[in-house]
């Protein structure tokens, strides 16, 4: 049952794609059971093909993990089925098409929904010119319907369209580096942005590290790839751990990582930046020995923009650097190297 939540919860389309399906049966269903009390055996093959179909697209989306193609199984299949409703049950069947419009725009994406919705009212208006009094009582009907369908096929539409351009840049921001699961390049632009904006606005002060793993390409060359992505991971994961709820990790690329601290000061940004160099040398390792970091990092001052305050830390971390690998110089502040200055990297 965790699963099933676990499973819905990270997958919003499916979960879409499933609650979509169960109303069609919901609502479907029952009435297949009252058109064959009714005897109207072509309404009750046309409910009974909804609901066989509609339960093939709910085992499609979730045993086999094409929850997109099951959406669109669904939309044409409900698309139809309003088209059959509204020839074979006079005035009422029209109804239906309403809520296949708004199941449409729910389901499939805007550009989908939008032809397949037009497509079955022109089948519908053209089926009622070509055989008056069937499904419209008369002309009036017909255009009202086709009037009233079109306006809300406009709502469901720009609501759709608006919905997937939020989902798109949401889904952006919440993108995590795969290798680590630490923000991306992208969030770190954001996140900079928004640190300006309240240092700007109420005077909030902001840290920034920039870390970079000493030797790296020696990792790799020795140890392979893998080793050296399990440790961009370790080091990902230490940092994280050991830094205050505010801050934020980013990787910025290939081993080079971003740590905003938010209301940090000189020496709570000093602090902050010994004990990650002291932490990785004790922490992370290699199959030859500890890997070591160097860390430029600065405060957010006043005539700051984004790329002028990264670029004040990657000045201290190539003085880092230049002074030795595995220590901190932080901006305005003394520079030096951890308790275990004789730790260096391979
Ligand atoms: P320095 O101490 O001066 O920082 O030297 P370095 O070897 O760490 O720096 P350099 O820029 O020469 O090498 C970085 C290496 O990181 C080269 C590249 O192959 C490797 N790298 C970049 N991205 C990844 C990744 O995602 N996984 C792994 N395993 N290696 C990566
Ligand atoms: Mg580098
Ligand atoms: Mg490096």
């Amino acid at each position: 049952m965790r699963d099933l939540w676990s499973r819905l919860r990270h997958d919003a389309y499916l979960a879409i794609v499933i609650f979509a399906g169960l109303l069609g049966l919901v609502s479907i269903f029952p009435f297949a059971l009252y058109r064959w009390i009714a005897g109207e055996w072509v309404m009750v093959a046309l409910d009974s093909l909804l609901t066989l179909t509609t339960l093939m697209a709910l085992y499609i989306a979730w045993y086999r993990g094409q929850p997109r193609l099951a959406g669109q199984i669904l939309s044409l299949l409900y698309a139809a089925g309003a088209i059959i409703a509204a020839i074979y049950l006079p005035v009422t069947g029209l109804f239906w098409f309403y809520c296949v419009v708004l199941f449409n725009f729910f389901i499939a994406p805007p550009l989908r929904s939008t032809l397949i919705t037009l497509g079955s009212l022109a089948a519908i208006c053209l089926y009622g010119l070509w055989r008056p009094g069937t499904i419209f009582t008369d002309l009036q009907h017909l255009i009202i319907f086709a009037c009233t369908a079109l306006i809300c096929s406009l709502f469901a539409y720009l609501f759709a369209w608006r919905t997937t351009l939020q989902r798109r840049s949401l889904q952006e921001l919440a993108n995590p580096d795969p290798l680590t699961g630490v923000g991306n390049r992208r969030t770190l632009m954001q996140e900079i942005e928004i640190a300006l904006a309240n240092f700007r606005r109420h005077g909030n002060q902001c840290g920034l590290l920039l870390l970079d793993i000493d030797h790296f390409k020696i990792i790799n060359d020795t140890h392979g790839h893998a080793e050296g992505d399990r440790v961009l991971v370790d080091l990902a994961d230490l940092v994280w751990h050991s830094s205050r709820r505010a801050d934020r990790l980013f990787r910025l690329g290939g081993e080079e990582f971003v740590l905003l601290l938010p209301g940090a000061d000189l020496s709570g940004l000093n602090s902050a930046a010994q004990n990650i160099v002291r932490a990785v040398g004790e922490r992370v390792h290699t199959p030859d020995g500890p890997v070591t970091v160097s860390i430029g990092g600065t405060l957010l001052l006043p005539e700051d923009d984004g790329s002028s305050w990264i670029h004040r830390a990657d000045i201290c971390l190539y003085q880092a650097k230049n002074g030795g690998r595995n220590r901190s110089v932080i901006h305005g502040a003394e520079s030096q190297g951890t308790e275990s200055g004789e730790i260096m990297a391979h």
